[in-house]
């Protein structure tokens, strides 16, 4: 598979997160809402399906896929959409979410509830690993996403998903780790960890975490014909996830330059 359109497309992404792309008044625009554990991302896209305008924001609301501050994460997601509107310069109505796989119905209803309640309605509620395929275009393999609390997997066979899993074990724990070695703050180490120059340097304290997300992946995709494992998801930055990867399944593994705003983009494009 060749990461180079995607690479593009996201590092275009990313550009986002400062400048706005002009967009017409009546042009339709596809919104991605992510209510993740660590961050909340808005996306939006226009009907070219370019990246026109993007805004995140770090918040402890979800856990594990759960909102546990519902008042705290419509207020968030209330704050990204005015900043998003006042930079584009056009009302946000609809807009898609995604929740990890595996989540309850209830659970799912809440998210939606967040996201209505901060004055979108909600047009597609996908899971994870199926939004960020819309921007991989995986036919056979599994997409680890990793995020901030939970390592979850999609399998796709001929494109289609058909297994999916979560399991607690994401980026937070690697800065509990972190911060325990430094003997400093989880905010401290948080910043450590996600500085790409300390990468090499904090390797040897994460490794085995790392392990333990690859050993998750591991549990659920044997007895399968699995040929390659795609990462995507935040903590999938670290520079040399996939080589632990690699080495602990035994199969090709492969990561877009840039596996942090996959999901986000792939949830607006589902929208
Ligand atoms: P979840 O998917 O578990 O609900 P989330 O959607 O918030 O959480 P992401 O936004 O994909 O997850 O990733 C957030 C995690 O990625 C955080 O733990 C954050 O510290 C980590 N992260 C972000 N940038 C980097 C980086 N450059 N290096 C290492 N980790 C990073």
């Amino acid at each position: 598979m060749d990461f180079s359109s995607v690479d593009r497309i996201i590092a275009d992404l990313e550009t986002c997160l400062e400048t706005t792309r002009e967009v017409s008044p009546t042009e339709e625009l596809l919104v991605g809402v992510d209510l993740g554990t660590a961050y909340i991302v808005l996306v939006v896209m226009n009907s070219k399906r370019e990246p026109v305008a993007c805004a995140m924001e770090f918040a402890q609301v979800i856990k594990d896929g759960l909102v546990v501050d519902y008042i705290g994460a419509m207020t968030v997601v209330k704050r990204l959409k005015a900043q998003l509107e006042e930079r584009l310069g056009r009302e946000l109505e609809k807009a898609a979410i995604a929740v990890p796989p595996g989540t309850g119905e209830s659970d799912c209803k809440t998210h939606g509830y967040v996201v209505e309640g901060a004055g979108m309605e909600v047009t597609n509620l996908l899971d994870e690993p199926t939004a960020a395929n819309a921007v991989l275009g995986v036919e056979n393999g599994v997409i680890v996403d990793i995020g901030g609390g939970t390592t979850g997997l999609s399998i796709l066979e001929n494109g289609k998903v058909v297994y999916v899993a979560d399991e607690a074990t994401g980026g937070t724990h690697l800065s509990l780790v972190l911060s325990g070695a430094y003997k400093v703050s989880f905010e401290e180490a948080e910043d450590i960890k996600k500085d790409n120059s300390r990468h090499k340097e904090i390797f040897a304290s994460v490794r085995p975490v790392i392990q333990k997300m690859a050993t998750i992946v591991k549990a659920h995709i044997e007895g399968r014909n699995i040929s390659s494992v795609y990462l995507v998801g935040g903590t999938c930055c670290l520079t040399g996830m996939e080589t632990v990867f690699e080495k602990e399944l035994g199969i090709p593994v492969h990561k877009p330059a840039n596996p942090f705003l996959v999901t986000p983009m792939g949830i607006a494009l589902s929208s």
